[in-house]
């Protein structure tokens, strides 16, 4: 056991599969993990939080492990009752999975903060790493296409995030305000991982929140990011579309881009070793290391890698 205090910043598939690995390694006991909330919509009168709730599945092993995404053993009865009401059911959400939707529902009407409602969903599935918020505020990603915004789940899962991305908006950020337990744990952290999540929409997102970046850069913690990018493509999801789509490039240099006021490292695949001379140049530590996670191994693996990295590198530096 270490006792190290890690913070990952997480979005929804590539985030859940960095907190598991952390989760299961000897680094899980300090670990606290930062969602994001950005993704959430209403839909049916109910307040969905698909990120928040894929780290919670995940976490609880609950998750589909197929599709990395909603619950296992999940049936569909009640939305092929809405869609037989003439209702748009292009969101999919199970039976089990309503049952969250609900109860986060309900409690929100009766005023209790999101980060209580995540709090009190993980304890029920178990989820073994704490989860915070950035905020509890509303925060939601908008994304400008050529034929006008569309909400991001409209753009992810309507469009199948086929529309040319031309801008990106995070409506509410501006007044939003950080928790004081996202700032806390920022602020107590020796390492802070970035997950290998979409840089904009996922790990953006929560950097927008007023407070949060600046958080970051002031303490003293080493950062690490590991990339969501293997040779120059996503594994899965529209990230390299719109890094692109932004100016930035689709490789490690966009990846870095983005962080590049706080980063001290980087954790970037074997296929993407021609990046190294750039990030050296650039003041970054670099692992060049598999990357691709699909089994429980793989992701305890490659987390304890990138921790044992980090550690290394910030004695040497304080040396
Ligand atoms: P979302 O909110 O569900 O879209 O998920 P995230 O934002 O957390 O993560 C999306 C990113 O995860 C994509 O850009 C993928 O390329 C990346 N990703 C998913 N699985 C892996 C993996 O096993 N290894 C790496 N390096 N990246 C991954
Ligand atoms: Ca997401």
């Amino acid at each position: 056991m270490s006792d190290l205090t890690i913070t990952l910043l997480a979005g929804g598939v590539g985030g859940a599969k960095a907190a598991e690995g952390l989760a299961a390694s000897i680094y899980a006991a300090n670990t606290q993990v930062i969602g994001n909330i950005a993704d959430d919509e209403e839909f049916h009168g109910l307040w969905v939080s698909p990120d928040i709730d894929t780290l919670i599945y995940s976490l609880g092993n609950q998750i589909d492990r197929e599709r990395g995404w909603g619950r296992k053993n999940e049936s569909y009865r009640l939305l092929e009752e809405l869609s037989l009401l003439g209702q748009d059911t292009w969101m999919t959400l199970g039976d089990l999975d309503l049952a969250t939707h609900i109860y986060r529902t309900e409690l929100r009407k009766q005023g209790v903060r999101a980060s209580h409602i995540v709090q009190r969903l993980a304890k029920r599935y178990g989820a073994s790493l704490p989860i915070l918020l950035p905020t509890d505020d509303v925060v939601q990603t908008q994304v400008n296409t050529p034929s006008g915004w569309l909400s991001f789940q409209q753009y992810f899962v309507r469009e199948q995030c086929k529309p040319e991305v031309l801008e990106v908006d995070y409506k509410g950020a501006n007044i939003a305000r950080a928790t004081s337990e996202a700032l806390f744990q920022i602020a107590k952290s020796d390492l802070i991982i970035i997950a290998p999540s979409n840089p904009i929409v996922s790990i953006g997102a929560i950097l927008a929140t007023p407070g949060i970046q600046q958080a970051i850069e002031n303490s003293n913690a080493y950062v690490l990011a590991i990339s969501p990018l293997i040779a120059g493509k996503t594994v899965k999801g529209p990230a390299d579309k719109m890094l692109a789509s932004m100016g930035l490039s689709t490789d490690s240099k966009g990846i870095y881009q983005g962080y590049s006021s706080f980063l001290d490292a980087m954790v970037i695949d074997e296929a993407d070793r021609g990046d190294l001379p750039w990030l050296h140049d650039q003041g970054l530590d670099v692992l060049v290391t598999p990357t691709l996670m699909k089994t429980r191994e793989d992701k305890c693996a490659l987390l304890t890698r990138a921790v044992d990295f980090a550690q290394q590198r910030r004695k040497q530096r304080a040396a």
